[in-house]
Order: C-alpha cells, then structure tokens, then sequence
C-alpha cells in the first residue's frame, strides 16, 4: 500500500473533466474525500463514487455559501444519513463573508449537533479567520466521540492547534499553506499521527493551473522538508492515520 497517497479535501465536481478525475484517482490509488459546497450537489458526486475503492463523497454546505443558500440547510440533513462524510462545512470570517457570519454559526452549530446526534461522522471543515470559534464550536456541539474532525488549511494560532490537538482533530495540510514562517510552524506541530494531505484542488495551483489530487505528493514533499523527515515516513503516517480515522 506504500505507493498510495491521500488528498482528503479536494472538489473534484469543480473540475470540467470530474468523471476522468475520478478513474484517475482510482488507477494512482489515491485516497480522496471528494468534498462538496451544496447538499445538491452530493448526489451526483455519491452516485459517480459509491463504488470506487477510493474516493469518498462528503455531503458539504459551504460556509462562503451560506449567505445564499441556508435553507438547504434542510436538503443537507435529510441526506446525511447516506454518508458517513461531511464537508465542506466550517466557518468564514474573510470580509467578503463576514456578513454571514452570524447565520453561518447558526448554521454550523446545526451541523455539528446533526452529526453528533448521528455518530460515526467524519468532517472536514473550514476554518478561515475563526479557528477560535470553530474550535470551541466542535467542543460544544460535537460531543459524541464517534465522530471526528479534520481540519483543513488550518491557519490558527498555536494555542487554538493545541486546543484542537486536545480535541482530537485531524489536520489535513496543502502544498500552498507553507507560506507564512507562522504556518510552517503550525505544520511542524501538528503531531505526526494526527497529519493528512490535501489539494484543495481545484482553489489552489501546481504548475500555473489548478491542483489536481495527482499533485498532492508535493504536499507530502514540503511536509517532509520542514520536518526534516524522511518523505517515505511521512507518507507511511499518513497512511496510518488515514486507516486510524476511517476505523
Ligand atoms: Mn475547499
């Protein structure tokens, strides 16, 4: 299994070749949480993935979204029972979207107690300018300990990782996120049994055009790099904490 990779965030319907994506993803042999921004759109995503080895389809409603589309609020939680991943979900406090804020809480705080009542939920969840509140909104409404979080392109503090550490969240980290010296940082703290790999593709680029899952080994190469560790460890981790999530 040493030559699988993981991208566990990347929106796979965004591309204009989805469908090639997919049996991409599936000949590399890599693990891919096709993560979605509409409940409406899961459908399609579940149907073209339900029977891969390995991608999954996560049922999202995006919190960039919620200014527009709250009430499918209520499309998302009568699908949830389909699928045991959730995401894109989160918070967004970029001012462009700071006034959702408040409906995007209240939104959220459906989510998480939704999946919470469910149990066995795998999020993976946005946190843009609020990993404060995030973190303390997963403490609050995410009680049921079957259910687990990755938090993806994480950008807090130290304080707010360790908090989220003491959570039990998962991080699942991007080729594009190294670039301040306080987010190599944060990546040389996360702890190695709690690391994941990303794109984010297509919202981040590899080579001038958007990153596609294939192109997530650079990720795992810059993690290796600021970690000055071997990129075959790295990878044999992550693939650890894949199966440790997904058990
Ligand atoms: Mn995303």
């Amino acid at each position: 299994m040493w030559d699988e990779l993981i991208d566990y965030h990347c929106h796979l319907d965004l591309y204009p070749h989805f469908e090639q994506l997919i049996l991409d993803c599936e000949r590399k042999r890599i693990h891919t949480l096709a993560v979605t921004t509409t409940p409406r759109a899961f459908d399609r995503n579940y149907q073209l993935t339900k029977e891969t080895k390995y991608i999954r389809a996560a049922l999202g409603l995006h919190p960039q979204l919620v200014s527009k589309l709250a009430g499918e609020i209520e499309i998302w939680k009568d699908l949830l029972p389909r699928t045991r991943y959730v995401g894109e979900v989160g918070l967004d406090a970029s001012p462009q979207h700071y006034g959702s804020f408040e409906q995007q809480k209240t939104i959220f705080a459906e989510i998480l107690s939704c999946c919470s009542a469910a149990g066995e939920k795998i999020l993976s969840v946005h946190s843009l300018r609020t990993a404060p509140t995030v973190v303390s909104m997963i403490e609050e409404y995410l009680e049921n300990p079957t259910c687990k979080v990755v938090l993806h392109w994480f950008t807090g503090s130290g304080k707010q990782l360790e908090k989220a550490i003491s959570l039990g969240c998962y991080f699942s980290v991007n080729a594009q996120m190294a670039v301040t010296h306080k987010q190599q940082e944060i990546i040389k703290q996360i702890p190695i049994d709690r690391l994941l790999t990303e794109t984010d593709g297509p919202f981040t680029y590899s080579g001038g055009r958007p990153a596609q899952p294939t192109d997530v080994g650079i990720a795992l190469n810059q993690i290796a790099k600021l970690r000055a560790m071997d990129k075959h460890e790295i990878k044999k981790a992550i693939l650890e904490n894949l199966k440790s999530l997904e058990a």
